[in-house]
């Protein structure tokens, strides 16, 4: 199996690099952010108690979180590998990513880390919440909580992977095609 982490800022791309990756190296996608956004679309109770989290850019309980991703590895047999986006966010989260590899005879390969200016992030975001319809994404004041909340709560998970061997930086400007490509040749060294 292959496993990635896709890491970095709300804005830097993930979303879109999963996709391409996703084609090309044949993963599962895993985004915490989505599955949310699902529940909450469906007015499950997980999608409620996520809601006012959301809402304010400020990270979901970490039991949440897991237990919404440890219930999505279970339904998702037989693939050829996961591929993290916006997940994890915490040490907590990273500590229990490793725990439910293991207990499914798996690891996580490595970690990408999508590395873009804050002023960029700022446009990209705002620039997006003119067609997403995310309503975390319409207000400045909020997307500059979710960079804050980036900035205090979710950078240290970069030193975990770090601490592991597996941190890689990739420049996150450019065009899609070279951001990709950075990335690809990263991900070749271990297929
Ligand atoms: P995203 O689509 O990744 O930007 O996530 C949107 C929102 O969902 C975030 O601002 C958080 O409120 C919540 N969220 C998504 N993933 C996580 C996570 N791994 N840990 C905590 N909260 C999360």
């Amino acid at each position: 199996m292959l496993n990635l982490v896709l890491f970095g800022p709300p804005g830097a791309g993930k979303g879109t690099q999963s996709e391409h990756l996703i084609n090309k190296y044949n993963l599962t996608h895993i985004s915490t952010g989505d599955l949310f956004r699902k529940h909450l679309g469906e007015g499950t109770q997980l999608g409620k108690n996520a809601q006012k989290y959301m809402d304010e850019g400020n990270l979901v309980p970490d039991e949440i979180v897991i237990g919404m991703v440890e219930d999505k590895l279970q339904n998702t047999p037989g693939t050829q590998g996961f591929i993290f986006d916006g997940f994890p966010r915490t040490i907590a989260q990273a500590e229990a990513l490793d725990k439910l590899m293991s207990q499914h005879n798996t690891q996580i390969n490595t970690m990408l880390a999508l590395q873009v200016p804050e002023e960029e992030l700022l446009k990209r975001l705002l620039n997006r919440g003119k067609t997403s319809g995310r309503a975390d994404d319409q207000n400045e004041a909020k997307i500059k909580n979710r960079i804050s909340v980036y900035n205090k709560e979710t950078t240290p998970v970069a030193n975990y992977y770090k601490n592991q061997g597996k941190l890689n930086t990739v420049k996150g400007v450019g065009s899609i095609e070279d951001i990709f490509e950075r990335l690809s040749a990263i991900v070749d060294k271990h297929v």
